[in-house]
């Protein structure tokens, strides 16, 4: 199938108030405007440098979603068009997307990552943490960042339970910042090999990549 048949296919199998972010890393600008030619808009990379070259080349209507690791120092490269950065986990990088978005004099809209999966080589919060950040009085305070939410990813398995659990989880710690702070309706979790299960436990934001354009080299 085509990346336009894998896109509305599963476009149209998403429940409605699920968003969809077409990871397009690794793939070419050609292959992108595949998608934006079938009425996509919002696509996600985890490299800012090959993010930024993307949105340079192609039509300024794309929302730009950042759903990798971010380094403190390339904040700047992408401060001026992100849409969504989704793998926030720490204060220290909060601190400078709110410094570089005051410079660009706008608000950028970010998700707290939470670590959920077995695997410790994924990035995120602990819950601990996560409650810490959000109480503290420097978090607060920032005037040019917009939590609307949490991003997780779960465990690499067969194992549907493992993967399930690990969603509920997260749609519980989810449930919680809702009742603590304003403005929180994004739940972004599930992947290609995930997604369904995702859904089923309340995922609104899913991140897919080869399902749609195919597998990455
Ligand atoms: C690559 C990536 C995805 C998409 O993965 P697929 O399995 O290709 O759908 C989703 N989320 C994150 C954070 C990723 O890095």
């Amino acid at each position: 199938m085509s990346i336009k048949e894998n896109l509305l296919k599963i476009k149209a199998s998403l429940p409605e108030g699920v968003t969809l972010v077409a990871v397009s890393k690794t793939k070419s600008p050609e292959e992108i405007m595949q998608a934006y030619e079938a009425g996509h808009r919002v696509f996600g990379e985890n490299k800012i440098q090959e993010m930024t070259q993307k949105w340079e080349a192609l039509p300024k209507d794309i929302a730009w979603h950042m759903i990798g690791h971010v380094q403190r120092n390339k904040v700047k490269y992408m401060a001026e068009y992100v849409s969504l950065i989704h793998g926030v986990d720490s204060l220290r990088l909060l601190k400078e997307i709110d410094k570089q978005a005051k410079k660009h004099a706008r608000t950028i809209d970010c998700l707290l990552q939470v670590h959920i999966a077995e695997e410790d080589t994924k990035f995120g919060l602990s819950e601990q943490e996560l409650e810490e950040m959000v109480s503290s009085e420097t978090f607060l305070d920032m005037q040019n960042v917009r939590i609307k939410g949490l991003m997780g990813m779960a465990t690499f398995t067969d194992d549907e339970n493992q993967i399930r659990k690990e969603f509920k989880y997260l749609k519980l710690l989810y449930i919680g910042l809702k009742a603590k702070l304003d403005g929180i309706d994004t739940l972004s979790m599930g992947m290609s090999g995930d997604y369904q299960i995702a859904i089923e436990e309340g995922s609104t934001m899913v991140r897919i990549g080869s399902s749609i354009f195919g597998t990455r080299n």
